[in-house]
């Protein structure tokens, strides 16, 4: 059995994010000998974590200059943990982070990057792993001869690694940092009143198009609209999607939900996030939209139309319903 090498960046705390306990779980299902590999400004709750799982070696680059995500200083910290570790398998989470850096650390070591891998596991007695291809529409299993072979494994695929945490024994990696001209200076991000993308929560709750047009009394109600969408959300804790046709409606500046950016749509030019249930309301459920919705374990959706795609085998459940008077109900029932 190969031995595999879990990279892994920690959190301003020193531990780790639960795509990183997710991808050290597939690390421990594999099988064979595994390493570690910890970069960040802290590391030491990490390798305890990483001790509690069984990891024969813990490499770690720690100290300032790796606290901040930056390619020339991420994949300058994985590289030599690689070369320290010597594994030919490694595995990592895909977080944006891990996603700038290591295809170029598969082009320095010579090796072959898989990224958005959905399972990473021995398949007929060798190395395979899973992903979908063409905006999830086709799923395929590949093997590879070439080694290293980083592999960048999705959230959500795996439940995350949880026990005891155990004594570490840590190897200090060293690491030729040249001077670096990026300096992260801060954080900007798109302008959504608040947070409204939550990748961990039982239920996405996607918005179309549908809540910003006329309604039965000849009128639009955005901004009744907006109150609704925003107190479900609220008392919900859903995680809010939405189709191409409203966010590049809200994008164009245009009275529309203003809490909904770009980073909300879902599809096949957006994204395809994974939720135990999902509700789809005032959206017509077409093709490019509804394959956004692959990961979600129960769909369910509001539409006037008794004929919209959900109705066509897209949905578990399609109420045919005035969404304004559905989302008013249940916003009185959570209340209540
Ligand atoms: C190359 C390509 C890529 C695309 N990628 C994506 C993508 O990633 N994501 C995506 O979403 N789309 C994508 N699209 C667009 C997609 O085909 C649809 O145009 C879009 O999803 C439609 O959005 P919608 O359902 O919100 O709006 P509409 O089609 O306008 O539907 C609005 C719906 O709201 C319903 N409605 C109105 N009022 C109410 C009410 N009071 N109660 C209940 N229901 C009501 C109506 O019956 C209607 O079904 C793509 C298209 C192309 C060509």
């Amino acid at each position: 059995m190969e031995t595999i090498l879990l990279l892994a960046h920690t959190e301003e705390d020193g531990s780790l994010a639960r795509p990183a306990l997710e991808a050290l779980a597939a690390a421990r299902n594999f099988g064979g000998e595994l390493h570690v590999g910890l970069v960040g400004a802290k590391v030491a709750a990490a390798a305890e974590i990483v001790a509690g799982a069984g990891a024969a070696r813990i490499l770690a680059v720690a100290g300032l200059p790796f606290a901040q995500p930056r390619y020339s200083t991420d994949a300058a910290a994985a590289e030599a943990i690689c070369r320290a570790s010597g594994a030919p398998i490694i595995i990592a989470p895909t977080t944006s982070r891990w996603s700038r850096a290591l295809p170029g650390l598969a082009y320095r070591l010579g090796g072959r990057v898989d990224t958005h891998a959905t399972a990473f596991a021995i398949q007929n007695g060798v190395p395979a792993v899973t992903r979908w291809f063409y905006r999830q529409r086709m799923e395929a299993t590949l093997t590879r001869s070439q080694r290293p072979w980083i592999v960048l494994l999705d959230a959500g695929c795996v439940p995350p690694w949880s026990a005891a945490p155990g004594s570490a024994n840590v190897e200090p990696v060293a690491v030729n940092v040249a001077e670096s001209r990026t300096t992260v200076t801060g954080t900007r991000s798109p302008e959504a009143g608040e947070q409204t993308i939550r990748p961990d929560a039982k239920l996405l709750f996607v918005a179309g198009a549908g809540w910003t047009k006329k309604q039965g009394d000849g009128a639009t109600h955005t901004a009744e609209a907006e109150t609704l969408i925003l107190d479900f959300l609220r008392t919900s804790q859903a995680s809010l999607g939405g189709s191409k046709s409203l966010v590049d409606l809200t994008g164009e500046g245009e009275a529309v939900l203003r809490f909904m950016t770009h980073l909300n749509q879902i599809g096949q030019t957006g994204a395809t996030p994974r939720h135990p249930k999902g509700l789809s309301t005032c959206c017509h459920g077409e093709e490019p939209h509804a394959v956004g919705w692959r990961f979600i374990g129960q769909r369910r959706a509001v539409n006037l139309d008794a004929n919209c795609g959900w109705a066509r085998g897209k949905a578990d459940v399609l109420y045919v319903a005035d969404a304004f008077e559905v989302m008013r109900e249940v916003n009185t029932l959570l209340v209540g």
